[in-house]
């Protein structure tokens, strides 16, 4: 815990949030959740909307107060490069995890020598890096945590801030990446606007998020780690994902009920949350018991595309 966050936030950082999607105000308890990766103090509240039943977390930390939550310890920032004996399995799986995006992504949109890519909410920049080295791409990246000092960034221009508040060209990229973006945004319409006004005609976009109607949800509760409090702003149903994403002024391409993150992640941090109760995990010690049950599950983990245990992906294409 940083040693700015003695206790769990106070009421006035607070502030209460209506409906992403229909702007409706009443709503209805979902769940209280809590920081159960890293154990900060804190509940966390998310409803379903009353109108249309969108779930999302209100009232939410506002801005200027969630930065806290992003720090060292928050997993999509972290690259660890010492592991002890089993760095090796851990640098194999981040390697994996850009791999399979790379892959998903190569199903829709075959990347040329020069095309413009944009990965928002790039974290260390690694997948960025990866298509830039394989495919001669122009890669961009917005984030609101500058990660530059990494050596992923060598070549791969960065926006920091907010996406929407980038200035960013009008038609202008061939392919956008959210890979769990989207469930953090502040503001999840403005992002998809804008996303459909940055896009080349003929261009992609590609998001993956969690599923909350998925078999991991079913099993864990508030317990599941797609909850994320306070970082997870928005749970999405597939229904919800897509209407979402219908009234942007895209065209969609396809619906997947998997994604390129490993859904067996959820099935075990699921298990650690229920048994820890909101007082974190050490990934350093979990390590261990990970690639274990990773090793007992791969029978099942196989079969993971039909399984509909955590995530979800759409691909949408700009209209020509
Ligand atoms: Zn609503």
């Amino acid at each position: 815990m940083p040693a700015t966050m003695t206790g769990p936030p106070t009421s006035d950082q607070f502030e209460e949030v209506s409906c992403y999607a229909c702007g409706e105000s009443s709503c209805h308890d979902l769940l209280t959740g809590q920081d159960d990766l890293t154990g900060k103090p804190g509940d966390f509240r998310f409803v379903t909307c009353a109108s249309c039943g969108l779930a999302y977390q209100s009232p939410r930390l506002t801005i200027k107060h969630i930065g806290a939550y992003y720090d060292d310890e928050y997993i999509a920032h972290r690259k660890e490069t010492e592991w002890g004996i089993l760095t090796r399995f851990y640098q194999r799986g981040m390697d994996k995890h850009d791999r399979q995006k790379d892959q998903l992504v190569s199903r829709y949109v075959q990347l040329q020598p020069g095309d413009r890519v944009l990965d928002v909410g790039c974290g260390s920049g690694s997948f960025l890096q990866r298509l830039r080295q394989r495919y001669q791409v122009a890669a961009g990246g917005v984030d609101f945590k500058n990660l530059t000092h990494l050596p992923f960034f060598d070549g791969v221009e960065f926006h920091e801030g907010l996406f929407y508040e980038q200035p960013l060209p009008q038609d202008h990229y061939d392919l956008v990446t959210m890979w769990h973006f989207l469930e953090h945004d502040y503001d999840p319409v403005r992002t998809l606007e804008t996303t459909a006004r940055i896009l080349k005609p003929g261009g992609h976009l590609v998001v993956e998020v969690p599923r909350l109607d998925c078999v991991s949800y079913r099993l864990f509760g508030k317990r599941w780690p797609g909850v994320q409090a306070p970082q997870h702003t928005v749970l999405y149903s597939k229904k919800m994902l897509l209407k979402f994403a219908d009234r942007c002024g895209l065209e969609r391409v396809d619906y997947l009920p998997y994604g390129a993150f490993p859904a067996y992640f959820y099935l075990f941090a699921g298990t650690a949350f229920k048994i820890r109760k909101g007082q974190g995990i050490n990934l350093r010690k979990a390590i261990y018991p990970y690639f274990l049950g990773q090793l007992l599950l791969t029978p099942v983990l196989w079969f993971e595309r039909y399984l509909n245990l955590a995530m979800q992906t759409i691909i949408y294409r700009k209209p020509v």
